[in-house]
């Protein structure tokens, strides 16, 4: 019997709530399928830092060196840690730590979920974003300089605002060959082994990012010739956040670099039915990957037991295909679906009155007796 050992970040607000729910899940395909499930909590995020004065311990990625794969739920609790600090400190930390580098979220709406276009069918709509989640404007560098330091002077004379402003800050992107070149490879591998449409669209912005997108379009041209029997195509980042809305089924695979990603893809959580239907993973093919809901702490409804544990439960799946449990994590998966198209079962935020733990459980049923 295979066992896979997970370290498991439960975070801060929502976080522990849905990954208890996940957790549970979990389990229960474990014992459906046959396989062991070793799971180790680790205390760390804000609550952790308000104790400590750190995110997380000073030898975190060596703890987490140990484990299959990472299960974290959601790190923030705005207004008592600064932002700045929260996530870069757990999840920055590990998604560069470990280079996991490609960031996949599916998009499969699931019949019975809210979905918010009535010109669309939403069993056409099956396609995957591949984000780029280790470079481009993410890399914290840059810097703020106050009115009087060189680097301000340097920018005086390019912006007449300059001249009426205490301060000014710069944000650097980062756009490695080999870092656009291995993103846009597991897009297009993904393409050929999926039963979509074959096509790969890659989310970009020449004629603004004019350094950064252009090494990432030349990359892509490239990576496109070496997979003669997948289609491709380059599309602008707001045209591409449009398209999500008018016509979503054109899509197949997206890849896209570490922000628009960020952006586009809680565009695409609302044709699932929101953040808390929407499952995602920090892919370090070969290496140590993160499995975590794209959602946040949700601190406004924090604590009430309503937070949807849907995400959180699906990206359990993700993380149980990428371990190798196909048939458990296909288990986990049917049975959402089928609570979803139930409809008896659910959260607030897609039109129920159930609470967080009445659909874990419900969840774990279901997966037990499938
Ligand atoms: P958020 O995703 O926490 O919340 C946005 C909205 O979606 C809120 O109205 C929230 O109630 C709702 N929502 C999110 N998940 C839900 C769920 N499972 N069920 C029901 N409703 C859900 O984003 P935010 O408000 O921008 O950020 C809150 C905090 O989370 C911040 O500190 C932010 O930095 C952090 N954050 C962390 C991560 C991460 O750890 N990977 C990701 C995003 C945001
Ligand atoms: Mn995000």
């Amino acid at each position: 019997m295979a066992t896979h050992r997970i370290g498991v970040i439960p975070g801060d607000g929502i976080g522990p709530e849905v990954v208890a729910q996940g957790l549970r899940v979990l389990q229960a395909a474990a014992a459906a399928d046959g396989f062991g499930l070793e799971c180790e909590q680790l205390p760390w995020g804000c609550g952790y830092y308000l104790q400590h004065g750190c995110m997380m311990p000073e030898d975190a990625l060596e703890q987490l060196r140990v484990f299959d794969a990472i299960y974290l739920g959601g790190v923030g609790l705005p207004g008592r840690v600064p932002e700045e600090l929260s996530v870069r400190g757990v999840v920055f930390a590990i998604r560069f730590g470990f280079d996991q580098y490609a960031n996949v979220r599916p998009v499969r709406p699931l019949p019975g979920a809210p979905f918010p276009l009535r010109h669309v069918d939403p069993a056409t709509v099956d396609f995957v974003v591949v984000r780029e989640a280790t470079e481009g404007l993410y890399v914290g560098q840059g810097g703020r300089y106050a009115a009087g330091t060189p680097e301000f002077e340097r920018w005086q004379p390019l912006r007449p605002a300059c001249a009426r402003s205490r301060e000014i800050a710069t944000q650097i992107g980062l756009y490695t060959e080999h870092g656009c070149r291995r993103v846009m490879e597991y897009a297009f591998d993904l393409a050929r082994r999926r039963n979509g449409r074959r096509l790969v669209t890659s989310c970009t912005k020449p004629n603004a990012l004019n350094y950064g997108m252009g090494l990432w379009d030349g990359v892509f041209a490239e990576v496109a010739a070496e997979y003669p029997e997948v289609e491709h195509e380059w599309m602008h980042a707001d045209a591409l956040a449009m398209r999500f809305v008018t016509q979503p089924q054109h899509f197949d695979v997206v890849v896209a670099p570490n922000l628009f990603g960020d952006l586009i893809t809680d565009v695409s959580a609302a044709l699932l039915g929101g953040l808390g239907m929407a499952p995602g993973g920090n892919i370090a093919p070969g290496g140590l990957s993160m499995f975590e809901p794209p959602h946040g702490t949700a601190p406004d409804i924090a604590g009430r037991g309503v937070a949807n544990p849907i995400a959180a439960v699906l990206t359990a799946a993700l993380m149980l295909r990428e371990l190798g449990e196909e048939a458990g994590a296909q288990r986990i998966e049917a049975a959402t679906a089928a609570l979803v198209a139930d409809g008896q079962t659910l959260t607030p935020d897609i039109g129920g009155r159930a609470s967080t733990e009445e659909v874990g459980n419900s969840l774990a049923k279901l997966v037990l007796h499938s």
